[in-house]
């Protein structure tokens, strides 16, 4: 069965991108699961620090586990943001497929110095874990926001520059990197997120040469994914718009029938609409 790295590569090569979506439960798992394999695509997993404390973090590791054994299928698991490196280390220890290694809010020579632990920690761990790195500030909500989050600006300044990513990268040995190229996590209420930036998803790809992680995916437009993708994005994170979907389902199902008690039945049409909204977007990410 072929790794993460051999996945992220032939994305790259196909141009297309591995689409990451969050769980709190199993689901949310099986809605994602069943969309990546009508489509036979590999697909991520991901868990915050939060979800990871809620799903535990060995039974996440577990679950996903055994999907990927009973079905031979590459479906990975990774390790969403990560504020320090015990929690690196926790999810590289418990058998995650990758970790992020989230600095953004770190001074850039914090940032490197902790990127560069967790990226010897997961070499020296005896399986392959790759790390993604994270330069720039892009929220930490996955909500449905008012306004663009405080602190995430959208002018260039502010935007991950081409040539600190390329220093981060060389400096730290990071496997990914996640920028800030105009994305922010949550999506805006009623309507489409600003405008990614194109340009600078271009300058920072070909500075760096190693795959982009596209945070923050939820509400941006259909054009602005495919240019992404083309340009090099490799994957692409989507949460908040499953959280909605999930949300709306179960919330509908209960109140259509206040008298059903057993879970596994009010929330089937939960586990439904994940289904229909990663099968969407893996349609879109994947070119199918
Ligand atoms: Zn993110």
């Amino acid at each position: 069965m072929k790794s993460l790295r051999e996945c992220i590569a032939e994305a790259s090569e196909k141009k297309v991108a591995i689409g990451h979506f969050n769980i709190s439960n199993l689901e949310a798992l099986w809605g994602i699961f069943r969309a990546a394999q009508g489509l036979n695509v590999p697909v991520i997993i991901g868990v915050s620090e939060g979800e990871r404390d809620f799903v535990g973090v060995k039974q996440a590791a577990a679950l996903v586990k055994s999907i990927r054994e009973e079905y031979q299928y590459p479906i990975f698991l990774n390790a969403d943001h990560t504020y320090s490196f015990e929690r690196v280390k926790e999810a590289i220890d418990a058998g995650f497929d990758s970790v992020i290694f989230d600095g953004a809010k770190l001074s850039f020579k914090e940032n490197v110095i902790i990127a560069k632990q967790c990226v010897d920690y997961a070499r020296s761990s005896g399986r392959e874990v790759l790390i993604e790195g994270e330069l720039g500030f892009i929220g930490t909500s996955s909500k449905i926001l008012d306004e663009v989050p405080e602190g995430v600006m959208l002018d260039e300044s502010s935007l991950t520059n081409p040539e600190k990513a390329k220093e981060f990268v060389l400096a730290t040995g990071v496997d990914m990197l996640a920028p800030a190229v105009g994305n922010f996590h949550g999506m805006l209420r009623g309507g489409i997120d600003p405008k990614l930036n194109i340009e600078r998803i271009k300058e920072i790809s070909s500075a760096v040469g190693i795959p982009l992680v596209l945070h923050g995916g939820s509400g941006n437009s259909e054009d602005d994914f495919k240019q992404a993708i083309a340009n090099g994005v490799n994957i692409v994170h989507i949460n908040t718009e499953i959280r909605v979907a999930y949300r709306d389902a179960v919330k509908k199902s209960l109140q259509d029938d206040p008298e059903e008690v057993a879970p596994y039945k009010f929330l089937k049409p939960g586990v439904k609409a994940v289904q229909d909204v990663v099968t969407a977007k893996l349609r879109f990410f994947n070119n199918l």
